[in-house]
């Protein structure tokens, strides 16, 4: 969502007039769109801001604003750590920034700009000329309150888009050249839910797949507790639907899921595993961890391992836990020693690598079909793109090929990526 939330403030600014650099110097202004997920998150936009007080020090006119869930979060108290802030804006109201960067020019005045959860459904459509891929929210916030998290109290509850807007912006893409649309949300799986029986996330996925040009649909994030058979169906009933899920398990601890209260049980999980690698031909499945949420003792940590172990995921985003205000389980007892909890981090991280680099061994000598997304920043004359899969395969290739589907024999992997080459026609 904030990679969404970043373009549309690009978008309002280029609207205002300005262009993109990457010299800080030579800003007259600087946004930074922030996240409240972690402590660690918040502490490196805190470094940030102390660099930028110093070029705000330099050049009076530099106008400076905190975007995103930090501003939500911290509220005013912001303006009081940081003096020379122009601006807070909450991810809700970072569709109205054209406005409030002329208020601020015109009025010279500190704005903050929060809560009003509403607003967000207000969509401003980010340029997509050129792009091969686009992400497109479906819906904003979350309902679930897991108690570990902030994003229901800073985003607001679940509210799904219109499906009618939703597919007007992916048939533009479609004319803008879009080959890919990523459906985003909180909770993608909970489309539809809020909406009167107007609409629901497979309708939505049956609707996309009729569009012409679109050649795949992605969607993150997916709940397991709202991961119904009907969208389980939609891989096989809708082709261009791609067969990867992102479904976040969290632990394998049932008694740590309840204190989290995610609302499913590991049985569940598995079954839902079972069912998707039964009904999808070679889908991928890649989930997020967390280690050290309170009351989490060795043998929760091991049921995790051996969870993982079994399930053999493709990727895993793996965190430790971070104790964040207004949640519940920043409240609990037994909260586990960060020493303890960085260990568990780490063997977590170790042992996933070495089933992630196990899964891509077998797609050497296959032959995938890619889409071909762009250079790759670290070689240069090396194309990247991904599998139907997710599997991001980098091959060497000329730029004219950015946007088409082509046929790459794999020739070698690490735990993260294929290496191929391309077959000619
Ligand atoms: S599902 Fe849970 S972890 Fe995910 S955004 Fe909602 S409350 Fe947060």
């Amino acid at each position: 969502m904030n990679f969404y939330d970043s373009q549309v403030i690009l978008e309002q600014m280029k609207r205002c007039g300005y262009k993109e650099t990457n010299d800080e110097r030579a800003a007259n202004l600087i946004i930074l769109n922030t996240c409240s997920i972690r402590a660690h998150a918040e502490e490196r936009v805190f470094s940030k801001l102390g660099e930028i007080k110093k070029l705000k020090q330099e050049k009076k006119e530099l106008i400076v604003g905190i975007c995103g869930c930090m501003a939500q979060y911290h509220r005013r108290a912001l303006f009081e750590r940081f003096k020379f802030l122009d601006f807070i804006v909450s991810p809700s109201n970072i569709n109205r920034l054209q406005n409030i960067i002329e208020e601020i020019k015109e009025d010279k005045t500190k704005v903050a700009y929060l809560g009003n959860f509403k607003n967000s459904l207000k969509n401003i459509n980010p340029d997509k000329k050129g792009k091969v891929s686009a992400y497109l929210p479906i819906m904003f916030g979350c309902s679930n309150f897991c108690s570990y998290c902030v994003v229901p109290f800073l985003r607001g509850k679940s509210r799904s888009r219109k499906l009618k807007e939703i597919i007007k912006e992916v048939k533009e893409l479609s004319n803008q050249g879009c080959r890919e649309v990523v459906l985003v949300g909180q909770n993608v799986t909970f489309y539809g839910k809020d909406l009167n029986n107007e609409a629901t996330f497979s309708n939505l996925l049956k609707e996309i797949n009729s569009i012409e040009n679109i050649k795949r649909i992605r969607f993150i994030t997916s709940h397991p507790k709202d991961l119904s058979e009907d969208i389980i169906n939609c891989f096989s009933k809708f082709p261009k639907v791609c067969p990867h899920i992102h479904l976040p398990i969290q632990s394998g601890s049932d008694k740590i899921l309840s204190l989290m209260n995610r609302g499913y049980t590991i049985k569940t999980y598995q079954d839902l595993v079972e069912k998707l690698r039964k009904e999808v031909k070679n889908i991928s499945i890649t989930t997020d961890i967390m280690v050290g949420f309170p009351d989490e003792t060795q043998e929760d940590f091991k049921d995790t391992l051996n969870l993982v172990e079994e399930i053999k995921f493709d990727q895993a985003f793996t965190f430790k836990y971070s104790p964040r205000k207004d949640t519940l389980a920043f409240k609990m007892k037994n909260q586990v020693e960060d020493k303890i909890a960085k260990e568990r981090l780490q063997a977590l991280i170790t042992f996933q690598n070495k089933i992630s680099k196990k899964n891509n061994e077998k797609y050497l000598s296959s032959i995938q079909e890619v889409l071909v997304e762009g250079e790759s920043s670290k070689y240069e004359d090396r194309l990247y793109g991904r599998t139907d899969n997710f599997k991001t395969v980098l091959f060497d290739g000329s730029k004219d090929i950015v946007g088409r589907l082509v046929k790459v024999v794999i020739v070698g992997y690490n735990m993260r990526t294929l290496k191929g080459n391309i077959l000619n026609d």
